[in-house]
Formats: structure tokens, C-alpha cells, sequence
């Protein structure tokens, strides 16, 4: 059902829409003229009111005539006896009383007739509410002609009535000028009374177009050179005046087409049902137009007399039993109507198959806008927020109906909502499945294990969103709510994250527009968070922690019934062209859901028992100079040959040992490949290093690069969960890529090698989160593959960069482009030869909210205005080839597609690439500690002082324990962290991510310092790693972040959790 309402590219619309947005396009430009074909302007159209805009008081009087059973034509003698001076033009100039016309025109109807005439009763009918009705099809004229920005009168020969007021049932509004012969005393065809009107508007005859149904009133303006157009029937009238404007008169209903031949409904048996419903008023042709949308359940607009209805049936044939279940539709929106839920109004449910062969139910018509658009162009940001707040409101109002009291107990089941529906859809999927997409393999696996609990059982419409809503044209206010198929009783947070839906999808999404490349900010539209967080407080409700499931499971969901659609679209049974491009979105779709997933995290780890406690195994290795492995009591966590993943996601694997057979094989290779070619080029490198030749890259790194990669010793550092396909990287967990990146830190050189090392890993990392295919065709892969280097600029040397939210440099929108201006520094890898691109970090928006002012923009290293003024060094060390450079950029252009995920997504960005990015350094750490203690080992063991060796000597031999001692506990937090990132998902790790980032860079600081201790004067020359491993642990306590913010978010996390 919904699968068909998902390419329903319109919904039930008024053209009230096309009217206001045109007036809104008239107030801009100014009043266009329009040209008729003969070459004529025209700036105006009058209109006669009896007869033109409202019946004629002589047709009025001959169905009058008949039911009273007066001689036909009496009234309309006595209307124009005594022409100028008869009772009637006398009353229409206000030279006389209603009482003295009544009088005179009863007088001259019986002499007439010869027979007594209740002149009372015709002129109450001529005047009551009923009659004195203006045309529809005229009110659409007149709206169209004001939206094309021309001016409308009306000029009518009309009385006072017995309040003392004159006759005029119009809105007078939709005339510029109104000119009434009895307050003017002046009646048509008298010439004056047109100038009159003429001068009133400003215009010259020829300007206007004049509209009567009496023959004398259209030739006196004739003669004064009025365009004129004799009125016998208003619809005859308009297509008439159509013609000499040159544009369209009618309001087209929106998104209706003819009858389909096989959706015809029998319009005589139609016709009668609705005039027994409706009453007598209901006479005249019926117009009867099909819905586009609505091919599930039949959808007709029915236009008879002025009612304008919606009847929506079942489709003809057999039918599953709870299929098109129009009856229950019927019902909500009857119970929602009663409960004060905007919705249209249901006017009747006909069960007799026998009127038209299906079952049906009849709405009102009702007029009002629909945006399709969800970002709500051309209005304003403040009317933006107000249309979304509105949409929000009316969404808590249908959570809110008292379902007893509604009546709705029985609408639905009770609880479980969720559970129901991921298995509904789980079903739906498998039924449809034509190949296997790995996200929703994932997702059919992680959906029922993260069930929320849920809160209430509400309505839920099912299908909430922005375009299923009608609003007032001219206020925010939500007249209908509509489409209610879907509806049930469920969990009313499935709502919630379904309406938001379009916050993460792009512009350019084939079948729902969405605003992920947007600039809400600037829009004035609500974020998802904020939209979340409006409906809790609306709903008085404390935020849900699983927001990001519901989402997920939102997202899932559309992914099945895409993949319905495609299958279809195999078998034949569905001819659009959307069906077969919907196979390809079932997999984008399935994609977003999983990342939502991931944020979510993987909270059923979060619920297993405690990791089995185990025997610690130690190793103390650590290059060449150290002893292979000791030999000792190893014990490690068993693994599930079937899953390692999810083995090393069940429980803490401590050491390699217990990592599962492949990750075990792949850290052995990489053991020895350190061994084999790592350790052994360190001094050739180091030398390097130290030559003119520093800032080119080295010939040897490459050469070993080329051999890594040969080996599968390649991008090992991308997350699982953010390559779950293994597209770009090995695969690992963090767990895993932990004990394999502390073997990468044993070598200062080896991160590159394996192209494991800061800050591409952070870069690419976030290209493949956050990337479109475009922007990783072009950055991404060059940096898989090696072959180009990136930096990320961030750093501001006049700001405390720590807190990012500090961050100057602009970034202004100019002509598509992206202009950028800044000071940056500290930036690692810039002037490296081979750095392509700098991920570069500024404010888009200095008046958003504070984590919405910054944008990330991907700048190709080539565009002029970058200037790389000098490198920094660290303790004397600048870090060659890459360097951290001091940069400036002055007017530097980028095309606004270079963009990450859209303005003002900055700070979010920025989080996710420094999530698991972020705790390698601790990894690496660990490994340069190991090394440091390592080499202090066998250093003490060679080296003889006052007659023993130092390792004899009390104080090493405490350093020594002390530095094991601090490493274990660190590499302990740092697999801690990494175990709870891959079990709980990085959200829920902050805490252990915030207290390793705290640890590790001093531990590591303590255990090298003791190591360079050990070594005597030899430990801080460059003849051993231990002086640089020092100047890059120290300096990580502020490149990882200042180690007092580790520290204040640990305060701040412990003390929440005390309170
Ligand atoms: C070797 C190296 C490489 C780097 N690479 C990059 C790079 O590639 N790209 C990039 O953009 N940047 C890089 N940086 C910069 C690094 O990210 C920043 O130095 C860091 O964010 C701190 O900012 P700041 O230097 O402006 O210090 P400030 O923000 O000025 O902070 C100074 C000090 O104030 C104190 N402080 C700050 N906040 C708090 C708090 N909440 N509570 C208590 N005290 C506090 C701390 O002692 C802190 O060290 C690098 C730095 C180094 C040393």
C-alpha cells in the first residue's frame, strides 16, 4: 500500500497554492498587463454581480415562478416595466424604501399575473443566504485574475436592503473597486456609472473587460469602448474572458487527470447517491476528475453544484481481507475530526457495493497548500520554523487523542509495536529480496536485538510527513492532515523519526526531496535533534536515549518497501520508471539506516555478562633489540571460529593471542614484516631525516610502502563499522586494529608504511562516513591506494583552538563557489609534496547556533591563495617530509560541492573523524612505550656502571617495574575503550575515550623519559628513537587535545553519573 504512495509525487493540493505563490511573485515583480491576442491591454475586469457573479434575480424568479405557482414570466414584466422610472430601477438607484418597492412591484406583478403575488417570498429567496451565492467558477476567475496581478470591480445595479444596508453578498475583498448603483443613485446603462467606475480604477475603457448578462448594459460600455462579454452561463462566460486574457481562469485541480478508462465509476448512480445525501442543491453537471496518487485506494475529486468532495474506494477485483481498508480510514479520521485533530471532514461511508461496485467514503475538498518541498522555498526562515513547529504540534495532538474517549481502543494492538513492524518489514524484505545487500543483512540481525521499550501506545498515522499536510494559504496553520492508510496504534516515536525522514536525504533524492545538503541554519528550519527535542517538550516528554533507532529503523523500512517496488518492477507488475531506479536506492536507504545503527551502537553487547576473567599474558618485546616473545602462561578469550567479529565484541580479547585465527595471521605478518623490513631501514630513515633531501619524501618509505601493500599489510586502520563491507580497509574492530596499531608504534616510520598514519587515517576515515561517491572517486581512493597525502587544518594561531567552537576563519558563499579566508597552524602533514588535499574546518554562519556556525570543505592543495609560511618544530624537530606548517589562505575559491555532508555540519564532522581516529594515537602509544621500555631493557643489561651492570642498580630495576607496571594499565584502558566502541558504539565509549586520551600520552611521556634515563646522554641524540618518541608523546597531550580537556570531560561525565 504504501509502497505505491511513495511515488505518489503529488498529493491532494488546492490551487490556491499556484494563486498565493504567483501573488507572492506579483508583490515582487509588480503588476505585469496582459495582452489578448487582438493586441489589446487589458488591467482590469468588471463584473455585473446578479447574473454574472450570483444568479440572475430572473432566473431565481422563474424556478420561483413554478414552485409558487405564478404565471411564468410575471416577475421579469414586472422587473423592466416602466424602464427607467419602474419600481425596480427606481429601488437600484436607493430612491425608494425596500417597503415602498415591495409595495409597488407586488401591485404590478398581480396586475400582471391577475392574480395575488407573495412578492415578500421571492425576495427573501432572491436575497437569503442560500440563493445570493457567488459562483465558484467565478471566485476561481477572479483569484487567478488578481494573481496575474490585474485589478477586479464589480459594478453592480443592486438595492438596500430592509437593514438599511445595500445588497452586496460578496467578499469584498477580492474587488479593488466596488460600485453600488443605489449608493451611487446611478443605475447601468446610464454611461456615468461605468466612467464612474472607469475613474475608480484608473484606467481607460479599452483597459477593461466588462461582464453582464443584459444586452443594454453590455452595449452602453460597448459604446464607451469597454471590451465586453454577454453573460448567458458563467462557465461559457470565463472560457470567453480565458481567451481574451490569454491565460487560464480555472483553478486545475492539482495532480488530477480524466478518469481512467479502468477506473470508471457509474456517474448516474454516483450523482443520485450524492443528491439524496446532500439535498437539492446539488443540481447541475458533475465534474468528476482522477487523483494521480491513489492507486491502491481509487481517489476521485468530485465537483457538483458548489460542493467540492473527495471520494476515495476500494480498487475493483478480489482483495486480501485487511487490504484497502477505506472503512478504517474512514473511521480515524471521523474519531481524529471529533477529537480535534485537523483532518478533513468525512461526510459519509457507503458500504453498498451496489452504488458504484466498491465499497467508498466522501471528504470534503478541502483548499489549502501543500509544500512538497521540504525546504520551503521562497519564504521566510522565520515562516520556515513556523510551518515546521506547526507540522510538530498537530503531530503531539494526534499522539495526545485519549483513545477511549475517541473511540480508537480497538484500533489497533496494544505494545510491541516496533517488534511487529521490524518483523513485518523483515518478512516484506525476504519476500522481495533479489539479491543479498549487506546493510540490510546487518540490519535484519542488529534490529530485533535492539528493540526500544515502548513508552505509550498512541494513533500513529504511519506515513507523517510535511507533504501530507494541508495548510492554511495564509496563516501556519495546519488545516488537514491527510493520508491516513497507514494508520494504527503504535509507538508514536516511529512518528516522530519518520517525519524527519528528509533531514538525511539529499536535495537531489529521486522521490522524497530531502535537506541533507542544506543549510538548515540559514533556512530557518529545525534540525532533526532540535525537531526531536520540540516534540518532547510539546509532548512534555524527557528525550529517548534510542532516537537514533528509530531512525534507523525509519530508513530500514523504506529500504523494504524500495526493494518491494524493484521486484515488482522484475516481475512486470509495476511499469514505472521509478520502480527500477528504486533497486538502487534500497541499497542508499539500507546504507543510511545502518549508519544510524552505528550511532545507535551496538547496545546488546552492552547487556551480555561480563568478560570470563583470564590469565594475563605479558609481553615485553618491542623490535629488534628485544627478546621474542616470553614464553609464559598465555591464556586468551575463546573466540567463535563462525563470527570473530562479534567474538571480539563479546568479550575484551587482552592480547594478539586472543584474537581470532585470521587477525591473529595478519598481526603475525605484520610482527615480522616490522621485523623483516621496518626495524632494520630505521637508521637509513633517520638519516633521511636528518639530510637537505627531508622534504621529499623518502625513496625507501616508498619502496616499503609498495611492499606492505603487496603483503595485505594495508589501510588496516578502518573501522568495522565504518567499512562493515571491507571496501576500503581490513575490516578490523577496534579491539583488534588496537593490538595491531601498538605494533605500528613501535617504529616512529611504520604507520606510514602500512598508510596507517595521522592525519589521513582521520581523513579518509571521514570521506567514507560522510562522503559523496563524487568526493571519494576524487580524494578518498588516491589516498587508499597510497598515492597522495592530505592534512587537516583546524588549529587557529589567534584563538584557543582547543575548544573548536573558537575557530575564525570564513567561509563565505560567492557566486557557487566557497570563498575562504584564515590563519591557520600546526597543521601535520601540509607541506609534505605528495598532500593533496587539506580538510579544512571554518564558519559558514557566525550567527548560527554555536555548533552550527562551522563547515568542513575538502580545498585541493593546488588553489591559489594557500601560503604555507613556515614550519613549526617540535623540541627542534620539524617532522619531515610532512611537517606541521603554518598556513595562510586568502580568497582561496573551492566549488560549493567540495562540501562535507552540508554548511554548518562542521562540528559533527569533526567529532565522528577524531572517534576511533582518535584513540590510535593512544594504541600507537602504547607501542612506543613498549619500544622505550624494551630498548631501556637491553640497554641496562649491557651497560656496566661503578662495576656491575645498571640493571643490578635498585632504582632501574624500579623504573623498570614501574614502566610495565603503567603500561599495562594504559594498554588495558586503551583495549577498554576500543572494546566498548566496538560493543556500546563511540557514543557510549566517550568516557573511556576521554580517560585513555588522558593516560596514554603521559604514561608514554614517564616510560620514555625513564627510558632516556637509562641510556645516559645517548637517549636524547637521535642515534635511537627515544628522544623523538618523547617530542611526539608530549606533543600528543596537546595535538590529541589538551590533556586538561580529557580531564574536564571525565570530571564532567563521573560527576553526572554520581548525581
Ligand atoms: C605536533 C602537533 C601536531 C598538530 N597537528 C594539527 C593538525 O594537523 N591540525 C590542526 O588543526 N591542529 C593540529 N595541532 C594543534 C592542536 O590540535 C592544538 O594545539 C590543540 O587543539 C590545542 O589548541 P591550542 O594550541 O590553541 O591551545 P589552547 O586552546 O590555547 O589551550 C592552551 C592550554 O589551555 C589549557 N586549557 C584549554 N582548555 C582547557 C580546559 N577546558 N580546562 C583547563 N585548561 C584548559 C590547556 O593547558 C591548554 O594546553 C597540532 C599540535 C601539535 C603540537
Amino acid at each position: 500500500m504504501c509502497i505505491r504512495r511513495l511515488f505518489q509525487s503529488s498529493r491532494l493540493q488546492w490551487a490556491w497554492r499556484a494563486a498565493f505563490l504567483q501573488h507572492i511573485q506579483c508583490r515582487h515583480q509588480g503588476a505585469p498587463r496582459w495582452t489578448h491576442s487582438g493586441g489589446g491591454t487589458y488591467r482590469a475586469v468588471i463584473f455585473d454581480m446578479g447574473g454574472v457573479l450570483i444568479p440572475s434575480p430572473g432566473r431565481v424568479a422563474a424556478e420561483w415562478e413554478v414552485q409558487n405557482q405564478i404565471p411564468s414570466g410575471t416577475i421579469l414584466k414586472a422587473l423592466i416595466s416602466g424602464g427607467e422610472k419602474g419600481p425596480w430601477m427606481t429601488f437600484m438607484r436607493g430612491e425608494i424604501t425596500t417597503e415602498d418597492f415591495l409595495q409597488a412591484f407586488g401591485r404590478l406583478c398581480s396586475e400582471i399575473s391577475e392574480t395575488r403575488v407573495p412578492v415578500d417570498s421571492f425576495f427573501s429567496l432572491l436575497t437569503s443566504e442560500q440563493v445570493a451565492k457567488q459562483f465558484p467558477v467565478m471566485t476561481e476567475a477572479i483569484t487567478q485574475i488578481r494573481a496575474k496581478g490585474l485589478r477586479t470591480a464589480v459594478l453592480s445595479n443592486n438595492f438596500y436592503l430592509p437593514n438599511g444596508k445595500s445588497f452586496l453578498p460578496l467578499d469584498r475583498k477580492q474587488f479593488d473597486v466596488v460600485v453600488e448603483s443605489c449608493l451611487e443613485g446611478i443605475c447601468k446603462p446610464d454611461p456615468r456609472i461605468y466612467k464612474l467606475c472607469l475613474e475608480r480604477l484608473g484606467l481607460q475603457p479599452s483597459e477593461s473587460i466588462f461582464l453582464d448578462d443584459l444586452g443594454p448594459n453590455i452595449k452602453a460600455a460597448a459604446s464607451l469602448g469597454i471590451c465586453t462579454i454577454k453573460v448567458n452561463d458563467p462557465e461559457t462566460a470565463v472560457r470567453e474572458l480565458e481567451t481574451l486574457l490569454g491565460f487560464t481562469l480555472r483553478m486545475v485541480i492539482p495532480n488530477t487527470r480524466p478518469v481512467r478508462k479502468t477506473m470508471e465509476i457509474p456517474k448516474d448512480s454516483l450523482k443520485k447517491y450524492l443528491r439524496d445525501l446532500l439535498g437539492t442543491q446539488t443540481t447541475g453537471p458533475m465534474e468528476l476528475l482522477q487523483f494521480d496518487h491513489g492507486q491502491s485506494n481509487p481517489t476521485y475529486y468530485i465537483r457538483l453544484a458548489d460542493r467540492q468532495l473527495v471520494l476515495r474506494k476500494k480498487p475493483p477485483g478480489t482483495l486480501l481481507p485487511s487490504a484497502h481498508a477505506v472503512e478504517r480510514e474512514f473511521r480515524i479520521m471521523r474519531a481524529l475530526a471529533n477529537a480535534g485533530v485537523p483532518v478533513p471532514k468525512v461526510l459519509d461511508l457507503c458500504e453498498d457495493s451496489r452504488v458504484i461496485g466498491t465499497p467508498f467514503y466522501l471528504m470534503e475538498y478541502c483548499p489549502g497548500l501543500v509544500y512538497k518541498d521540504p525546504s520551503l522555498p521562497g519564504l521566510e526562515p522565520s515562516e520556515r520554523r513556523a510551518i515546521y513547529t506547526a507540522m510538530n504540534r498537530v503531530l503531539c495532538q494526534i499522539h495526545s487523542v485519549d483513545l477511549k474517549a475517541a473511540g480508537l481502543e480497538d484500533y489497533g494492538k496494544h505494545g510491541d509495536y516496533i517488534p511487529r513492524q521490524v518483523q513485518t518489514w523483515i518478512k516484506q524484505y525476504r519476500a522481495s529480496e533479489t539479491s543479498s545487500i549487506p546493510a540490510m543483512e546487518r540490519l535484519i540481525e542488529w534490529l530485533p536485538l535492539h528493540l526500544p521499550k515502548q513508552q505509550k501506545t498512541t494513533v500513529v498515522h504511519g506515513d507523517f510527513r510535511l507533504d501530507n499536510l494541508l495548510f492554511h494559504p495564509e496563516k501556519t496553520e495546519v488545516l488537514a492532515v491527510l493520508d491516513w492508510e497507514l494508520s494504527t496504534l503504535g509507538d508514536p516515536l516511529a512518528d516522530v523519526a519518520f517525519s524527519c525522514l528528509a533531514h538525511y536525504l539529499p536535495s537531489s533524492f529521486p522521490m522524497l526531496r530531502g535537506l541533507s545538503d542544506c543549510d538548515l541554519t540559514q533556512l530557518g528550519i529545525p534540525t532533526a535533534e532540535e525537531y526531536f527535542r520540540m516534540y518532547c517538550l510539546h509532548a512534555g516528554i524527557p528525550p529517548v536515549e534510542n532516537w537514533n533507532f528509530y531512525v534507523a529503523f525509519s530508513f530500514f523500512r523504506l529500504a523494504a518497501i524500495l526493494q518491494g517496488v524493484y521486484k515488482r518492477s522484475l516481475t512486470g507488475q509495476a511499469s514505472s520508471a521509478n520502480a527500477e531506479q528504486s533497486g538502487k536506492l534500497t541499497e542508499f536507504m539500507s546504507n543510511l539506516a545502518w549508519d544510524f545503527a552505528v550511532k545507535e551502537g551496538f547496545r546488546i553487547f552492552k547487556e551480555m555478562p561480563a568478560t570470563k576473567p583470564v590469565t594475563r599474558s605479558y609481553h615485553t618485546w618491542a623490535g629488534p633489540q628485544s627478546p621474542r616473545s616470553t614464553p609464559g602462561t598465555r591464556s586468551y578469550v575463546p573466540f567463535t571460529e563462525s563470527s570473530p567479529a562479534h567474538a571480539s565484541r563479546a568479550a575484551l580479547v587482552i592480547s594478539p593471542e586472543g584474537l581470532s585465527p585470521p587477525v591473529r595471521e595478519l598481526y603475525q605478518r605484520l610482527k615480522q614484516f616490522m621485523e623483516q623490513h621496518v626495524y632494520p631501514a630505521e637508521p637509513e630513515l633517520r638519516s633521511h631525516q636528518a639530510s637537505a633531501e627531508r622534504w621529499a619524501p623518502s625513496p625507501l618509505v616508498e619502496d616499503l610502502k609498495e611492499k606492505a601493500k603487496a603483503e595485505g599489510l594495508w589501510n588496516l586502520f578502518l573501522p568495522l563499522e565504518t567499512d562493515p563491507e571491507k571496501k576500503y580497509g581490513a575490516g578490523l574492530t577496534n579491539v583488534e586494529y588496537a593490538h595491531l596499531c601498538e605494533l605500528m608504534g613501535m617504529s616512529l616510520y611504520a604507520p606510514e608504511i602500512f598508510n596507517c598514519s595521522a592525519p589521513d587515517t582521520g581523513n579518509m576515515e571521514l570521506l567514507v562516513r560522510y562522503g559523496t561517491e563524487e568526493q571519494k572517486a576524487h580524494w578518498l581512493i588516491p589516498l587508499l591506494e597510497g598515492k597522495a597525502r592530505s592534512c587537516f587544518a583546524m588549529t587557529e594561531p589567534q584563538v584557543a583552538s582547543s575548544d573548536a567552537t573558537n575557530i575564525e576563519s570564513s567561509i563565505r558563499e560567492e557566486d557557487g563557489f566557497y570563498v575562504i579566508n584564515g590563519h591557520k597552524w600546526w597543521i601535520s602533514g601540509v607541506l609534505d609534496p605528495r598532500c593533496q588535499l587539506c580538510v579544512f574546518m571554518g564558519k559558514t554562519d557566525a550567527h548560527a547556533a554555536r555548533h552550527r556556525q562551522q563547515s568542513v570543505l575538502l580545498v585541493p592543495m593546488d588553489t591559489p591563495g594557500i601560503k604555507v609560511i613556515r614550519p613549526l618544530t617540535v623540541y627542534g624537530l620539524d617532522d619531515a617530509p610532512g611537517g606541521h606548517g603554518e598556513v595562510l589562505f586568502e580568497q582561496v575559491r573551492v566549488p560549493k560541492e567540495n562540501v562535507v555532508l552540508g554548511p554548518g555540519r562542521g562540528f559533527e564532522i569533526a567529532q565522528g573523524r577524531l572517534g576511533p581516529g582518535r584513540i590510535h594515537h593512544c594504541m600507537r602509544l602504547i607501542g612506543y612505550s613498549e619500544r622505550a621500555l624494551a630498548l631501556m631493557k637491553a640497554r641496562v643489561q649491557s651497560r656496566v656502571a661503578f662495576g656491575k651492570p645498571l640493571v643490578e642498580q635498585g632504582t632501574l630495576r624500579a623504573d623498570i617495574a614501574q614502566s610495565r607496571v603503567e603500561i599495562e594499565q594504559a594498554r588495558l584502558l586503551v583495549l577498554k575503550a576500543a572494546h566498548v566502541m566496538d560493543v556500546a558504539g563511540n557514543k557510549a565509549a566517550a568516557f573511556d575515550i576521554a580517560m585513555i586520551k588522558m593516560v596514554a600520552p603521559s604514561v608514554a611521556c614517564r616510560v620514555i623519559d625513564r627510558a632516556i634515563q637509562a641510556f645516559g646522554a645517548a637517549g636524547l641524540s637521535s642515534d635511537y628513537p627515544l628522544a623523538q618518541f618523547f617530542a611526539w608523546a608530549r606533543a600528543l597531550r596537546f595535538a590529541d587535545g589538551p590533556d586538561e580537556v580529557h580531564r574536564a570531560a571525565v570530571a564532567k561525565m563521573e560527576l553526572k553519573h554520581c548525581i
